[in-house]
């Protein structure tokens, strides 16, 4: 176990916020993990101090300070648990990074998570966020979570179903799933192709039989085209959730927009509009605060050009917020975290 004091946020955000929290532990194992939730009064000389669960801070805005622990997990393995003969259930470990296990399963010709490739973040906080992108989310592969309570400090295993995932949503974000902490994560992937390919581009840079590498490679191309490198530039991905509306909200919608874009979701009495699509037309392409700009090839990112404060992001998401509501009556939901 590894604990800092009064600890520079910088390498823990992809948004590249500075500022500071009062202590970060990193555990090795769920037994380090339980230590640390037991013993806070002798370790931070505080017995109610909050704790929060970080993997790598990419979907987070730090916009102060933080007064508590951030726990992070060093536990990075990845094992074969079942196999039949049509599936393979790898669990893999909260604090690996999902991209580097997806890469071994692709090199593995098992199918599943290859349209999620490239996305930042861990295993842990992929069922937490339900990550998704070109038509899969993660909830589509999780078969089981293991978690540990932070109150009782026992560790269960929690089903798909238990999960209650939802778009960017799972019971983790809520009441009592709040006092879980992610240990690992189980994903079911398939020893035959199941392709998702009508998103995006995918399947015009396809073959017709693509490999579970083909398609990862794909998917990275598209993504290293839109998306900012978050070595480079600071963001926290994909800013806003594209809203869900019904179908009359829709109708009145293409009446005025006939070239709106959407998707029709669940059982077609609901569809999905790019938020992409909404914060161009309604003109917030070039809005900026300070270092706080709209990224240019993909208008749902808000990056941080330099030295943005985290002030600069929230006055610049609240803008677009204000002017999408005023053209399209559509209040736009975070899908980053404010912290
Ligand atoms: C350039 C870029 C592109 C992106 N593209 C996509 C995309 O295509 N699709 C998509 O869905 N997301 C995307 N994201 C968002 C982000 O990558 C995901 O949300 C990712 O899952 C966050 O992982 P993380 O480990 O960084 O989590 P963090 O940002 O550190 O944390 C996110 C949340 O999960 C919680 N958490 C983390 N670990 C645990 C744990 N072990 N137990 C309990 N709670 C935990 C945190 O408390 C927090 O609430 C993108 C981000 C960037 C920067």
């Amino acid at each position: 176990m590894n604990i800092q004091e009064n600890i520079s946020i910088l390498p823990l955000n992809t948004f590249r916020m500075n500022g500071r929290a009062r202590f970060l532990a990193v555990y090795e194992s769920t037994d380090e993990l339980r230590y640390i939730l037991q013993h806070k009064a002798e370790l931070f000389g505080n017995k109610n101090i909050p704790v929060l669960c970080i993997g790598e801070g990419s979907n987070l805005l730090f916009t102060k300070d933080f007064e508590g622990v951030l726990l992070r997990s060093s536990m990075r393995r990845a094992r074969a648990v079942r196999e039949t003969a049509d599936e393979v259930f790898i669990e893999a470990d909260a604090g690996l990074c999902m991209d580097d296990l997806i890469a071994q399963l692709t090199d593995m010709q098992l199918y599943g998570l290859e349209n999620l490739s490239y996305i930042p973040g861990t295993v842990g906080a992929s069922a937490v966020q339900n990550v998704g992108a070109y038509g899969v989310e993660a909830k589509d592969v999780i078969d089981q979570v293991r978690v540990l309570n932070i109150q009782d400090l026992n560790e269960i295993t929690l089903s798909q179903a238990d999960c209650r995932f939802g778009y960017r949503d799972s019971c983790f974000k809520h009441g009592q799933g709040k006092k879980y902490i992610v240990s690992a994560v189980t994903y079911r992937l398939s020893k035959q192709p199941v392709y998702h390919l009508e998103y995006g581009q995918l399947s015009q840079q396809l073959p017709s039989q693509p490999t579970a590498n083909q398609i990862r490679q794909a998917v990275i191309r598209i993504r290293q085209s839109k998306l900012p490198d978050v070595h480079k530039v600071g963001s926290a991905g994909s800013f806003f959730k594209n809203p869900v509306v019904s179908k009359d909200v829709y109708n009145n919608l293409s009446h005025s927009y006939i070239d709106i874009p959407s998707y029709s979701v669940g059982d077609g009495s609901e569809y999905k509009i790019p938020a992409a699509w909404l914060i161009e037309k309604s003109g917030c392409k070039s809005f900026a605060v300070g270092d706080a700009t709209v990224w240019q090839p993909q208008p749902l990112v808000l990056v941080n050009q330099h030295n943005a404060e985290p002030q600069d992001i929230v006055q610049l998401a609240q803008m677009i917020v204000n002017r999408v509501n005023r053209q399209f009556g559509i209040e736009l939901q975070r899908e980053v975290i404010y912290i």
